[in-house]
């Protein structure tokens, strides 16, 4: 969906992208990888307007920082 703008469920082309946000105390979609808020990961979504399917991407520079975090 991220890359095609198709949406794998329905076919629909109306896609929106949500940049993910870190802000104050970790709110924002995010996934936290540590103890401050400079340690957090912004997590963007991508949702089709024809279904309401939602699929969620970090970007490829973040995931060391979560493999390093969570195993
Ligand atoms: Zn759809």
């Amino acid at each position: 969906m991220k890359e095609s703008g198709i949406c794998p469920k329905c076919k629909g082309q109306d896609i929106v992208k949500i940049p993910g946000k870190v802000k104050d105390y970790g709110s924002g979609n995010n996934i936290q990888v540590g103890m401050t808020v400079l340690s957090a990961v912004p997590v963007h979504r991508y949702v089709c307007c024809s279904c309401g399917f939602t699929e969620e991407w970090v970007d490829l520079k973040d995931v060391p920082k979560i493999k390093k975090h969570y195993r």
